[in-house]
């Protein structure tokens, strides 16, 4: 490989990077980052990409803010970790008010985990045990949707319903429930996900009238499949979820930790539908992309039935060495302050409504785009070989890996899912931010199509 800064050869000798086929790196090597400022990223040649999947959508207030800073460089000159067990601090009793604050009304007891994925771990642990606790040990088992993604660790790999992450560790899965979920762009009713009635819903209702004697809980991400290729569905078919788990005396499970804290429009998605489910799982936006945090955050009836004197062993055994981060709690608290303080949900409506207006003009006339979704925050286009039959791009082709590459050229930061082009930026983008974001998406995927002869 050519033309290698020092510290990219260096990283290269050394460096294993997530979610990457390392051998794409010999033609196209890891950008190394020297800062971050707002929205954009900057690399060690001064260069700038503005950060349009809020980097694995985890920032909302920009790089280096300076209210987060501040709040993150107090905490570590007071306290940065300490045993969570036994022991307690001042950022994590605060975060445990604010939170419950904004949380769906009914939920109100919080465990810490350090990522999403341990958070979806500690839910379906929870679920489990409580079960089991409380006399139906019949019910073992889980139930999550096609396209579903949950995280990497074995559970949260065993919910998720994405074949590209999971299929080869399927051996070591555990053994879930995956009724047919919500797929509305290629909608089998014939629907349109706006006025639909969840029609879809009827395999989960089958389901769980069948086997709800064996059933635990029902994991989902409400509203928004993200990482399936953020596919939006109704909320109507959360409302008769959320009907159909208390008929049958299953748990909701809501996998907050993409869609949580504004990204749909409101400040969890489960508001949509005005449910509140038994465990929520938060992280991402929580700490405003600052630090590793996560929570689940449950009801009293669920904690109730670990409550009871040691020698019953009923007791949650779950720990993990960074549980309760006092930095990232103080971070926390102070994302939530900022939320309250800026009028952050209100402010961001404007602006999801310049993304629609962009896209909407410069995107849509683009002959393979086959369908344009959005919630909030979150919009996306699904390229498509053919508009009328929907058929999609032959994957063999990385479509988005290749409009990533082009756009990353011309200073943004897109990274498609399959042949999904999302935008999920940082929410202090500002109209020429988004404009720039939507040019450069639009110019990436011309260049695209003409490259390979088909526009
Ligand atoms: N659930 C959802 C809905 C997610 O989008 C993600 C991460 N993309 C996770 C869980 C896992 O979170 P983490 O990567 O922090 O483990």
């Amino acid at each position: 490989m050519n033309n290698l800064t020092k510290l990219q050869k260096i990283d290269l000798d050394n460096i294993w990077h997530p979610c990457s086929q390392m051998k794409d790196y010999e033609s196209f090597p890891p950008i190394v980052l020297k800062s971050g400022k707002g929205a954009y990223l900057i690399d060690e040649n001064d260069k700038k990409y503005l950060d349009a999947v809020s980097s694995w959508w985890v920032n909302i207030f920009g790089h280096s803010n300076q209210k987060i800073n501040d709040a993150l460089y107090n905490q570590a000159n007071t306290l940065e970790h300490a045993i969570f067990a036994n022991f307690s601090h001042k950022p994590a009793i605060e975060l445990s008010r604010s939170i419950l604050e904004v949380v769906p009304n009914g939920l109100s007891k919080i465990f810490f985990g350090d990522n999403g994925s341990s958070a979806v771990e500690i839910a379906l642990k929870l679920s489990f045990q409580y079960h089991q606790q409380i006399g139906k040990t019949t019910k073992t088992r889980f139930v999550a949707l096609t396209n579903a993604y949950h995280g990497e660790t074995i559970g949260a790999l065993s919910v998720s319903g994405c074949e590209l992450y999971n299929k080869i560790y399927k051996p070591l899965l555990l053994d879930i429930f995956r009724p047919t979920g919500p797929d509305c762009y290629r909608c089998p009713y014939g629907k349109c996900r706006d006025n639909c009635d969840a029609e879809c819903f009827e395999h989960m209702e089958k389901l769980l009238s069948e086997k709800h004697n064996e059933i635990s809980g029902v994991i989902v991400e409400p509203l928004v499949q993200c990482a399936a290729g953020m596919m939006i569905y109704s909320p109507v078919y959360l409302k008769k979820l959320r009907a159909a788990c208390d008929k049958y005396d299953v748990h909701l499970i809501a996998d907050e930790i993409a869609v949580g804290f504004g990204r749909t429009g409101k400040m969890f998605a489960c508001e949509h539908a005005n449910i509140t489910p038994d465990i929520m799982c938060v992280s991402k936006g929580l700490t405003a992309g600052y630090m590793p945090l996560s929570l689940a955050i449950m009801t009293d009836t669920i904690y109730d039935a670990f409550y009871d004197d040691y020698d019953t062993m009923k007791a949650f055994l779950h720990s993990h060495s960074y549980s309760g981060n006092p930095l990232g709690c103080a971070i926390a608290v102070e994302t939530l302050k900022m939320f309250k303080n800026e009028n952050t949900i209100e402010n961001n409506i404007a602006k999801s409504e310049f993304i629609k207006e962009q896209i909407t003009e410069k995107l849509l006339d683009i002959p393979y785009v086959g369908e344009f979704r959005q919630i909030g925050m979150i919009g996306a286009i699904e390229l498509v070989m053919d508009k009328e039959t929907k058929e999609p791009f032959d994957s063999k082709k990385r479509v988005g890996y290749e409009i990533y590459k082009i756009a990353l050229s011309k200073g943004v930061l897109l990274r498609p899912l399959g042949n999904i082009v999302y935008f999920m930026p940082p929410y202090i983008v500002n109209e020429d931010d988004i404009t720039f974001m939507i040019d450069v998406a639009k110019e990436s995927i011309i260049e695209y199509l003409k490259r390979e002869n088909i526009m």
